[in-house]
């Protein structure tokens, strides 16, 4: 026994480190208007470990200690002390099967191994983060810093995660007579970016309580999980007036990215392994849109595909059929140009945000999280009720529109 099944065995130096809490202040990196590569690369690895990080016994008691943090144990953060950085090195070193001084040197930022590096330092708040980077990333040129550099970094555990799921000021329910006396689209709309947001929300705690070590099958469903979360993320706030078209353009791929997630979560276990490599295999262009259709059918959501994706439900960005259908409007004289923009309908962004936390649920299933399953499922039936209660409002307040 021991490390082979994944678990520490008493013995190993793994056993000192505790899940972190959620207790410590957020602390936002103070950076300059322009930034190095390498910081920024040592910063979002931070970053992406904090959520699953496990610490030291006084980082534990007190998470606002001053402490280290190295990418090459990027799971693991200490205090100062010199008995717990000599813990997180024998962690290291049992993982490598070799001292941590006989591994080849390698750059932290660009992966290069074999190359002259030298130590750097970089802290946020009270946490000195720590790599190796070699003497061409360091000579990079800095670039404007970009404003997800700037936000908070907080160690997330799953009851302050779930927690974020479900703001108070922000009820999920409805009053159907009200809502169908309704004589603008407006409130509809904030309903749609409401549910929108839900999905947002759940697939972002979803991710940052996702314990990092994937293996690649595993690493393509959370890598579509957090692509869709970030769209959704971008979708939930209030839209443009004008209902920008690049608007239209990520809420297609949310929905391709969703479905696909959903699909494969939902898949046999023999088919899924089968279907992410595939995925993985399918090179830089990924599999193609035109499995949307089929995939929803797989999932009973068929006739979700014609009201998610209209206008032009089958139609592949940038396509002729694109054009012809958001860019060209045709004439008996030949084709106009048209600056006219789709908008997203409240009914969309309504099915998009359930599709969106369904997969969430059985995400929270299938993938290692500490996340409460109930609380998840919960969580999406009220979206499928929402969304059922707002359709019978919207078919009242515009019986003409037939759709979304
Ligand atoms: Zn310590
Ligand atoms: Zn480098």
């Amino acid at each position: 026994m021991g490390i082979a099944d994944g678990r520490a065995s008493s013995s190993s130096p793994e056993s000192l480190f505790a899940p972190a809490t959620a207790d410590g202040r957020p602390v936002a990196p103070v950076l300059g208007a322009t930034i190095t590569p390498w910081v920024l690369d040592l910063i979002r690895r931070y970053r992406a470990a904090a959520p699953s990080m496990r610490v030291c016994a006084h980082l534990a008691e007190d998470p606002d200690e001053g402490a280290v943090w190295q990418s090459s144990i990027f799971d693991l953060r200490t205090c100062r002390r010199a008995e717990c950085t000599g813990a997180a090195l024998a962690v290291l070193e049992e993982r490598l099967g070799h001292p941590p001084e006989d591994e080849p040197a390698r750059c932290t930022t660009c992966g290069r191994t074999g190359v002259a590096v030298r130590g750097v330092g970089v802290a946020v708040g009270p946490t000195m983060l720590r790599g190796t980077v070699c003497d061409h990333c360091l000579a990079a040129q800095p670039i404007p810093t970009p404003s997800s550099a700037t936000d908070p970094v907080a160690g997330v555990d799953a009851p302050s995660a779930q927690r974020q799921i479900e703001p108070d000021d922000e009820p999920l329910d409805v009053d159907v007579p009200e809502l169908a006396a309704a004589e603008s689209r407006i409130p509809f709309d904030a309903v749609g970016r409401r549910a929108l947001r839900r999905g947002w929300l759940m697939a972002e705690a979803c991710a940052r309580t996702t314990a990092p070590g994937l293996a690649p099958d595993r690493a393509v469903i959370g890598g579509l999980l957090v692509r869709a979360a970030k769209l959704a993320k971008g979708l939930a706030g209030p839209a443009p007036t004008d209902g920008a078209f690049v608007h239209d353009l990520a809420f297609r791929s949310l929905v391709e990215t969703t479905t696909t997630l959903w699909w494969l979560l939902r898949a046999e276990a023999a088919d899924a392994a089968t279907a992410t490599a595939a995925f993985r295999d399918a090179g830089p262009a990924g599999p193609g849109s035109g499995q949307v259709r089929d995939r929803l059918a797989d999932l009973g959501r068929e006739a979700d595909h014609t009201t998610l994706l209209s206008p032009s439900p089958d139609a592949v960005p940038g396509s002729w059929r694109e054009l012809t259908t958001l860019h060209l409007s045709e004439r008996p004289d030949g084709f106009a140009l048209d600056l006219g923009n789709p908008e997203i309908g409240p009914i969309q962004a309504l099915i998009a945000g359930e599709h969106l936390s369904l997969a969430c649920a059985d995400y929270v299933d299938r993938m290692p999280t500490d996340l409460d399953p109930d609380q998840l499922r919960r969580l999406a039936d009220e979206l499928t009720e929402l969304r059922a209660n707002v359709e019978v409002a919207y078919a009242e307040a515009f019986p003409e529109s037939g759709d979304a």
